[in-house]
């Protein structure tokens, strides 16, 4: 088997998560979301906690060189050997010739970007009614997945919350971040020969077939 270095680009909101979990099943390839990783160092207070938070809070980008440091010392290690998923990283074109570099001095490099095309419009309504776990980070939606009791996760029965990043302003923030920072990385990515578009406005198992389709093409 080839190696499989995946990224997956989207706009949050796009199922980035739901998609990245289902191939971390598939592929057995460890599964890098770079958003649980940094949420889990601010729950943890580390040092990487806190400087990320700060930035998160206000629907900013991490620096590179906080998150560059993070992620490559997970794709440098054994069990990223065959490949990895990466999700949240990069995102930025710095971020992207970073990751580059990196992958070429362990003479690797990405095999596959995945891009989850979702609307704005679809954006908003997603996140703005997505509900998290306090507990474990188990995501709800109140129209599309709701839990069994309202406010309670189905799963340990801790109180669900509306994330900071997931609070309306926030949301706006965090697309036009987006739109700035991220919809370069798919014009690089292009560059690169590397990218595949699958439209994201559609029922997830769907968006799953399509991209188990494109990644038996590429090990094929
Ligand atoms: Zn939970």
């Amino acid at each position: 088997m080839p190696e499989l270095n995946l990224v997956l680009l989207g706009p949050p909101g796009s199922g980035k998560g739901t998609q990245g979990e289902r191939l971390n099943a598939d592929l057995h390839l460890p599964y890098y979301a770079t958003g649980d990783i940094l949420r889990g160092a601010v729950r943890d207070e580390t040092e990487l906690g806190k400087t990320a938070k700060q930035y998160m809070d206000n629907g900013e980008l991490v620096p590179d060189e906080v998150i560059v440091g993070v992620i490559a010392e997970r794709i440098d290690s054994e069990e990223a050997a065959e490949g990895f998923i990466l999700d949240g990283f990069p995102r930025t074109t710095p971020q992207a010739e970073a990751l580059d570099a990196k992958l070429a001095e362990l003479g690797r490099k990405v095999t596959s970007v995945l891009l989850i095309d979702v609307t704005d419009d679809e954006v908003v309504r997603r996140l703005g009614g997505r509900r998290t776990c306090e507990a474990e980070g188990h995501v709800y939606h109140v129209e599309f997945n709701p839990p069994k009791v309202a406010g309670i996760c189905d799963i340990d029965g801790s109180p669900l919350v509306v994330r900071d990043d997931d609070k309306p302003d926030v949301i706006r923030k965090r697309l036009s971040t987006y739109h700035e920072k991220t919809e370069p990385l798919v014009a690089y990515y292009e560059g690169t020969g590397v990218l595949t578009r699958v439209d994201g406005v559609r029922p997830p198992d769907e968006v799953t077939a399509e991209l188990r389709e494109v990644l038996a093409g590429i090990s094929a």
